[in-house]
């Protein structure tokens, strides 16, 4: 156990660092080390930040016949009787009472003999645990109890008893003595607090000690019902601190990034007027405008970081083409990379209708060019022959190295994570420069969500549709009326509009998704056999699925079958029905941007959620979102209700699936302060910036110096 060798616990400044090891603490050896380790708990500092879940009062005594149904209390009393039976299962009754006259149940189902032979008639003994109406009166469940001795001044804990988050293979009482152990380490208030006197007073905040403490070992007088809230003082000061910590380093990483420096992109602007003269449309005000900003942000000697949001169907685009023009006019080199295949397929053939014609070339790069090919790929990039580059991952790809990257356009960044972005920009330096980078994303993400998770970029949001869409229909219909849909598609097809069938089923692997995509083409196939069916699912040839694409989207083909595989991006115009099988079981981000594959064309569309009845209330409401609106930041703020930021943004983004202690939905409110504080450290104490990066971010924070 935790002994506490005399030299351990020695003196007030044991540690000044957090980041001791946690074998510098007594009872915790390599083997305890270790499996605190694989809890992501290494230095004393992660076990100062490793929080209870909730918390016993053992402050008091409650009289027993005070205690209401319900209640969770510590009692002491005397043993009365003592019952063992066995009705059903073995069963250990004991009754006590206390000083109020009252008696109390006692109730175990797991036992043995030397357990059992412990409750002596008129031993003192003091339990913990919930009180429940039973058949004579009150009774507690296995309540956790200690035998008292006569002498014991029973003298009660002085603050609540936390209960942590299991560590495996550690028990509870041995993890609560080490961290007790490293809170006895603390540092004083001045040489732990980070934040600075003047910031702290605007915040009416506890200094991160007493934070600490409190969270840890709260006062008998503490509001448990604000820390099961999370808005108890304490936590929101740390809560801040761990928000403010991910904040400051996506800025540094932008610092960083702009330190670099980029070469302006200096063009007249002919290519791009050329395209837009080619157009059979004009841009929407909102298109302009983001257009503009980046061209702006391209002019300027540092890279642009701009991401650029837009609902599905907003039309990024075009605006990423024209921006890739001003670059080729300029004579540099310009990449886009999509996450997919085929999104990335989709726009080499719009870039190829709306560049070749104006003496263009573009080249294609993903994983399944290879050989000779793939040679004269990377030849044509690396010496500048290719002034635009469109592909997949492959292009981050280590022997990819272009010639003169001037800009780099991610596309439906969400799917990519921060680092796979600052590989491609890795491709541009030259000296010290990068590319300006500009990153696409349909993703709507709530503005001061975006603010957390894009501290990085600046944002540009397209925010308004190109003209004469129809807003889309949408219906939640439940499987067993399969009948009525395919009807209905043959009622569509009839008339000349196009049909998506989306095939769901998650978590599965490729492979078995593209069986049951072939099934369910089959049966459509049998059931509607004046149609001409076209199937689409990843397990395909590139080639196939092109050729697939390529006819449903010349109208050969009436009704395509496909996997989620074209929930990225794809656009057909013409198709204006579509079917979602098991509507249930995506999320709602996804759903979205599946509808928006239909409603890109003049005619009225609609959407059929089909789902698998019995719903779950989550399910439920977000078939009714689904059904009221087709707004995507409307959506996107009830996806964040539903499910919380670490979802919406994906597990992959860095930083916000790994907070600690803040949850961005519940400490939205810390937002402008945390956003305030940032600034005021940035401006007048970087060096404080860097440590509170460290203290939380730990690891992630190398990127910052990239
Ligand atoms: P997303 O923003 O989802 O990537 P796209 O760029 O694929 O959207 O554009 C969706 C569709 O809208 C395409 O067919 C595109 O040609 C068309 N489009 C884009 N801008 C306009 C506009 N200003 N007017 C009419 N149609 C447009
Ligand atoms: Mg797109």
């Amino acid at each position: 156990m935790a002994g506490r060798g005399p030299t351990a616990v020695a003196e007030p400044t044991l540690s000044p660092a957090g980041d001791a090891p946690t074998t510098c603490l007594p009872g915790v050896g390599p083997a305890v080390a270790e499996k605190l380790a694989a809890r992501g708990l290494s230095t004393l500092q992660d076990l100062w930040l490793h929080l209870p879940l909730r918390y016993e009062d053992r402050t008091q005594i409650v009289a027993m016949r005070a205690l209401v149904p319900g209640q969770t209390a510590q009692v002491e009393g005397r043993v009365e009787a003592v019952e063992r039976g066995f009705r059903y299962r073995p069963m250990l009754r004991v009754a006590i009472g206390d000083e109020s006259r009252a008696t109390l149940t006692l109730r175990f189902f797991h036992f043995n003999g030397a357990q059992a032979a412990q409750f002596l008639p008129g031993r003192r003994i003091r339990c913990y645990g919930e009180a429940r109406p039973g058949a004579h009166g009150l009774e507690m469940v296995h309540p956790s109890y200690r035998f008292l001795a006569e002498s014991d001044d029973g003298a009660l804990r002085d603050s609540l008893d936390p209960v942590y988050p299991a560590v495996e293979g550690i028990g509870p009482q041995t993890l609560t003595k080490i961290i007790g152990e490293a809170l006895r380490r603390l540092p004083p208030a001045p040489s732990l607090e980070l934040l600075p006197a003047a910031l702290r007073a605007t915040l009416d905040l506890p200094s991160l000690r007493e934070a600490l403490l409190v969270a840890h070992r709260p006062p008998p007088d503490t509001d448990i019902a604000l820390f099961a809230a999370g808005r108890h003082p304490s936590l929101q000061r740390l809560a801040l601190e761990e928000m403010l910590a991910h904040h400051l380093s996506l800025r540094r990483q932008r610092i960083a990034l702009r330190a670099h420096g980029a070469t302006p992109i200096k063009a007249r602007g002919e290519l791009s007027q050329r395209l837009l003269g080619n157009l059979p449309y004009t841009l929407t005000g909102a298109q302009q405008r983001v257009f503009k900003e980046v061209v702006v942000d391209m002019q300027r000697p540092e890279p642009m970081l701009r991401l650029v949001q837009g609902d599905v169907g907003s039309g990024k685009t075009v605006v990423a083409a024209l921006a890739a023009l001003r670059a080729v006019e300029a004579g540099r080199q310009v990449a886009l990379m999509a996450p997919t295949e085929l999104l990335a397929e989709q726009h080499l053939n719009n870039f190829r209708t709306w560049l070749e014609p104006l003496g263009v070339r573009i080249v294609w790069l993903a994983g399944k060019v290879t050989g000779k090919a793939r040679a004269a790929v990377l030849a044509d990039i690396a010496s500048g022959a290719a002034p635009v580059v469109i592909g997949t991952h492959a292009l981050m790809q280590e022997g990819v190295a272009f010639a003169d990257l001037a800009l780099a356009i991610v596309d439906e960044q969400h799917r990519f994570g921060v680092h796979q972005r600052l590989a491609l920009r890795d491709k541009g330096r030259d000296g010290r420069k990068v590319p300006h980078q500009l990153v696409m994303t349909a993703t709507p993400i709530p503005r001061t969500l975006a603010m957390s998770a894009y501290a990085d970029l600046d944002v540009s949001v397209i925010d308004e549709m190109p003209p004469g869409r129809t807003p889309v229909t949408t219906v939640a219909i439940s499987g067993d009326r399969r009948g009525e849909v395919v009807e209905r598609i043959r009622a569509a097809c009839a008339e000349g509009r196009q049909v998506y069938w989306v095939c769901t089923l998650i978590d599965e692997s490729e492979e078995i998704e593209a069986q049951s995509a072939q099934s369910t083409f089959d049966a459509l196939a049998a059931a509607l056999p004046q149609l001409r069916l076209g199937l689409l699912h990843g397990r395909m040839k590139p080639a196939d699925k092109q050729s697939v694409m390529a006819r449903f989207k010349a109208g050969e083909l009436q009704l395509l079958v496909a996997t989620t595989v074209i929930e990225v991006g794809v656009d057909v115009p013409n198709a204006s029905l579509m079917v979602i099988e098991n509507a249930e079981r995506l999320g709602l981000a996804q759903l979205h941007q599946l509808r928006g594959r239909v409603g890109r064309g003049a005619q009225a569309s609609s959407c059929v959620l089909m789902f698998k009845a019995p719903l779950s209330q989550m399910a439920r409401e977000r078939l009714d979102v689904m059904r009221r609106t087709t707004d995507g930041f409307v959506i996107a703020e009830k996806d964040l209700e539903l499910r919380g930021p670490g979802e919406l943004l994906g597990t992959r983004q860095t930083g916000l699936a790994g907070f600690r202690i803040a949850d961005l939905v519940r400490d939205a409110h810390l937002l402008p302060a945390v956003h305030r504080a940032a600034e005021v450290l940035l401006a007048e104490a970087p060096d404080l910036a860097d440590r509170i990066v460290a203290r939380w971010v730990g690891s992630a924070a190398r990127f910052a110096g990239a």
